[in-house]
């Protein structure tokens, strides 16, 4: 790059690093060094192990492509294309939230219910409405290997996607998607229904982190006028599509505990579990009817 030698891993993460610090990124060394594995296929730990390997002008140009999109703000795993979210690699697009590592305690929370479920009548059905990714459907087979599912989304992209990733994971057999909005295209009924609607209030929206605000898709993060809408509409309706003694898990932001549960208690649920994210924060909301 700029010393004039052949270009190494060595000095080519030097380079990379210095350009994403110049650019205010947080944690460039790390990003600089995703970004590089991803183009020359080293692991994390090949970066110490291999710091003499040579980079190809080709991969060079593909680096640097890739670094300048990080130093204006593109978040990494966007640039990548793809996130790892418990255990399973997963493909983004463009209208697919970024899973987050908040979300793999909604999937933690409901493991114990699958599996009850599993050791009374031998399988579990899932539905994860707004299912994105697919990221926790996917997740929940991939932990139960007698659970099968369906996601949900009112985005084609979005499905494309989740089944993208289910055939990624091996998964594909035992998922299945939906183009619906909310409940309107579901039938059936499900032991386990589950989201991570978006919740964030309208007028909260513009305000979030630039990252979030310019390549999240606003259709899975505005939850409307008071961030509650989605709730209100699955709270109404997972009656109809739960079996008895079924469970609703939604993910919530971290002011909306009491509000969710007052939701979901005018529509006969009571809470099962409220559970705290990495940070502390509220996160998880548990109820059966
Ligand atoms: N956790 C996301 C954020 O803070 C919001 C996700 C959502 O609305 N479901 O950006």
């Amino acid at each position: 790059m700029s010393t004039g030698g052949k270009a190494s891993i060595a000095s080519a993460l030097a380079a990379a690093r210095k350009r994403l610090q110049t650019a205010g990124i947080d944690d460039p060394l790390l990003d600089a060094r995703l970004l590089i594995a991803e183009v020359v296929g080293f692991s994390l730990t090949d970066f110490v192990m291999k710091p003499d390997r040579p980079v190809t002008a080709e991969e060079n140009a593909r680096i640097a492509a890739m670094i300048e999109r990080r130093a204006l703000g593109e978040p990494v795993h966007r640039i990548l294309g793809h996130r790892e979210f418990h255990g399973l690699d997963l493909l983004l697009s463009k209208e697919t939230l970024e899973p987050r590592p908040d979300t793999e305690v909604l999937v933690d929370t409901l493991l114990p219910a699958l599996k009850e479920t599993v050791s009374r009548t031998g399988s579990v059905r899932i539905l994860d409405l707004g299912t994105g990714t697919g990221a926790i459907c996917l997740a929940l087979l991939k932990e139960c290997t007698q659970a099968s599912g369906i996601g949900s989304d009112i985005s084609a992209d979005a499905l494309e996607t989740a089944a993208r990733n289910a055939a990624r994971n091996g998964l594909s057999s035992r998922f299945e998607t939906i183009r619906s909005d909310w409940f309107e295209k579901i039938s059936g009924r499900f032991d386990i229904i589950v989201s991570n609607p978006p919740y964030i209030r309208t007028d909260i929206v513009a305000t979030l982190d630039r990252e979030v605000r310019n390549h999240d898709p606003m259709a899975a993060l505005d939850g409307g006028q008071d961030g509650l809408a989605p709730y209100r509409l699955i709270a109404a309706d997972a009656g109809r599509f739960l079996v008895e003694n079924g469970i609703v898990g939604v993910e919530i932001g971290f002011d909306q505990r009491l509000d969710v549960s007052a939701i979901f208690a005018s529509h006969g649920f009571s809470l099962l579990d409220a559970v705290k994210d990495y940070g502390g924060n509220d996160r998880v909301l548990t109820f059966r009817r």
